[in-house]
């Protein structure tokens, strides 16, 4: 699948189950509840057991744009970083910028807490209806201003399949030109 490395950090499109990622934290796309939902989110809390909702009632919820953070209790990676995402209202209602800030807003948790490696579902393109085309060009570029802080080892965009990857993936190659 696609790949680039910017600043010593390897951003990549892959296709697969986000539950599966050996990385130091894979993103939740959660809701404002982060009491758990479908989608991702589900198999996330799945793979993870029970004690992620456990952690996840503590927390009290999360804005759309912002992110918090939780172990990742019985995944390969050592923390779930949970945010939410903008629904789609057709364009007019700051959803992209919400969307581009939840990327920021990850990538930042991940950055204070010593993560290098990272891996994010397509954010807001399942349930919450936001235009695949265009999810993947925010997603790229938060991408690549990520990794201009040379912090990151590993950026992974992760779809759930083909299709996507290669939206996300021409999305990587255009931004790389
Ligand atoms: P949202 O509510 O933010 O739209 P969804 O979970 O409905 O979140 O969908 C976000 C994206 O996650 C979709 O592209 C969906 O196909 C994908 N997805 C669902 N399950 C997984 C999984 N296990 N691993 C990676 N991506 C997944």
């Amino acid at each position: 699948m696609a790949r680039i490395e910017r600043a010593g950090t390897v951003i990549e499109v892959t296709v697969g189950d986000i539950t599966d990622c050996r990385v130091d934290a894979i993103v939740n796309a959660a809701n404002p509840s982060l009491l758990g939902g479908g989608g991702v989110d589900g198999a996330i809390h799945r793979a993870a057991g029970p004690k992620l909702l456990e952690e996840c009632r503590t927390i009290g919820g999360c804005p759309p744009g912002e992110a918090r953070i939780t172990f990742g209790y019985d995944l390969p990676a050592a923390r779930v970083i949970h945010t939410v995402g903008p629904v789609w209202h057709g364009g007019t209602q700051g959803e992209d910028e919400v969307l581009a800030s939840a990327y920021r807003s990850s990538f930042a948790l991940a950055r204070e807490n010593g993560l290098r490696s990272i891996a994010f579902p397509a954010i807001s393109t399942g349930v919450y209806g936001f235009p695949k085309c265009r999810a993947a060009h925010i997603a790229v570029h938060e991408a690549l201003v990520a990794a201009a802080t040379g912090h990151f080892r590993r950026i992974a965009l992760v779809c759930f399949s083909e299709g996507d990857a290669a939206t996300y993936g021409r999305a990587l190659e255009v931004a790389a030109n």
